[in-house]
């Protein structure tokens, strides 16, 4: 059993670990949010995380898991430290290090023993070094530690399952005696037979870019595809799945939708561009992915519009789904934000609903309307559109739907509205690529 603190208790700290104490360590989550640790104290959980509640209750209840404010402390307390800090975005496209340098110098000046420092949080290939000098530079007594790269690659709303039953875990040590260390910690993964793959810490740096830049432009690239399926005639869900059968692609992240969101993709691939820019090269690829994202979320805008009668304005649209993806409350960056701003700039009114995230998007939206169901949302509105793909629209009575609109018009953004029912019921629609173009003629 190791004595283990994580700096950092959002998305990747709570659920790492959470997911960490289950396999038996003694985990100390640490934050500097305080709200965020007296929810969890009082049993809590700040965030939507299918499974968490369950998993950080039985640990805490185990005694193997506890949540604080008080850095120092959980510092002294652990040999092994993981900082799970936000990265997120800056002015210049760079990955912001600020939270990450205030992590390193509060575990420098902390420390009193040997520790095994860890960078669960995405930072740019290089970043170790910096992170190296700044805990030893922060440490009084120069006080022996090793430095480990460990990217997390867990997805928002499967994230429990993707911790406890990773594809693969990457450390990036330097030294034999921290990867032990590291090892001990994933211990009933390798006894799971779980690959774990041990690296230097700027090839595991890179891993994590190079696989999140890698799925990013897989979205970019089968939107483009259905973007041309729809001039020519061509159905998007049929050639990514003939595309997806041929093992060298796989059928994963070739499904068209309203562009990439999330806390992740968006700020990743622009720090990885700006990484080599920095570096002297130019990654196209990567950059072309982005600009294609740009352009698929206004892309949704201008099929909104196309359906409504070519304005907006006065126009009620039921936005339905605000998360990025779904069984996740995470809005950050998501498409339903740059079509909610266009609606809203074009002179129209928007009824929200999200069976989650309708608080986390007030933060971005307070003055538009929520709703707790998405009968109420599409009430007397000119035009429904699907954003997120969550299970109970999937499930949505078109009967009801057509009750609710005052036009039945509908735009489904992640193809999951049976297109036959909805030529059966004389609905006027579009969705991505046109899907289900031949479905009344099988
Ligand atoms: P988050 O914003 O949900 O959480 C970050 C937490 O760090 C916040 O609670 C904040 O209060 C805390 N914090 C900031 N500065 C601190 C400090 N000095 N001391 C203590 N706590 C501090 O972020 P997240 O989504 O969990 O992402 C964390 C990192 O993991 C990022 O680098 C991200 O790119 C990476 N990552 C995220 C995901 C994901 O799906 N969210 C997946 C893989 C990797």
């Amino acid at each position: 059993m190791k004595k283990i603190t994580i700096i950092g208790t959002g998305y990747v700290g709570l659920v790492g670990g959470a997911g960490i104490s289950d396999f038996g360590h003694q985990v100390t989550c640490a934050d500097i949010d305080e709200n965020k640790i007296n929810l969890l104290n009082n049993g809590k959980i700040p965030i939507y995380e299918p499974g968490l509640h369950e998993l950080v209750e039985k640990n805490m209840e185990a005694g193997r898991l506890a949540f604080t404010t008080d850095l120092k402390k959980a510092v002294e307390v652990s040999e092994v430290i993981f900082i799970a800090v936000g990265t997120p975005i800056s002015d210049n496209g760079e990955a912001e290090l600020k939270y990450v340098k205030s992590a390193a110098i509060t575990i420098g000046e902390n420390m009193k023993s040997y520790k095994v420092i860890c960078t669960k949080s995405t930072v740019p290939v290089g970043t170790g070094y910096w992170i190296t000098d700044l805990i030893r530079s922060s440490s009084k007594n120069n006080i022996p530690f090793d430095y480990v790269s460990n990217p997390e690659f867990l997805r928002e709303g499967s994230a429990v399952k993707d911790f406890i039953w990773p594809d693969r875990v990457v450390i990036g040590a330097s030294t034999k005696k921290s990867f032990e260390i590291l090892k001990e910690v994933y211990e009933p993964l390798y006894r799971n037979k779980r690959s774990i793959m041990h690296t230097s810490i700027v090839t595991s740096e890179m891993i994590k870019y190079a696989a999140n830049a890698f799925l990013a432009l897989k979205i970019s690239y089968i939107n483009e595809v259905a973007n041309l399926c729809e001039i020519v005639g061509a159905d998007v869900y049929e050639v990514s799945k003939a595309m997806g059968q041929d093992g060298r692609i796989s059928p994963k992240f070739l499904h068209p939708g309203p562009g990439f969101g999330g806390s992740c993709f968006p700020k990743d691939t622009e720090a990885f561009a700006s990484l080599f820019r920095k570096n002297g090269l130019k990654l196209r690829t990567i950059e072309a992915a982005i600009e294609t994202n740009v352009h698929q979320k206004l892309r949704m805008v201008e099929k909104l519009k196309k359906l409504v009668g070519d304005t907006l304005k006065n126009k009620t649209i039921a936005v339905l789904g605000l998360s990025f993806k779904p069984n996740t409350d995470d809005v950050r960056e998501s498409s339903s934000i740059i079509l909610i701003e266009n609606i809203l700039s074009g002179g129209g009114n928007v009824q929200a609903y999200d069976p989650i995230a309708n608080n986390a998007m007030m933060d971005f939206f307070p003055n538009i309307n929520y709703f707790e169901k998405w009968e109420d949302a599409c009430e007397g509105a000119d035009c429904a559109v699907i954003m997120t793909e969550w299970n109970e629209f999937r499930a949505i009575s078109l009967k009801i739907l057509k009750l609710k609109l005052r036009t039945p018009i509908v735009l489904d953004t992640r193809n999951i509205i049976n297109v036959k029912k909805l030529k059966e019921d004389n609905f006027q629609f579009d969705n991505i690529g046109n899907v289900g173009l031949h479905e009344n003629e099988n």
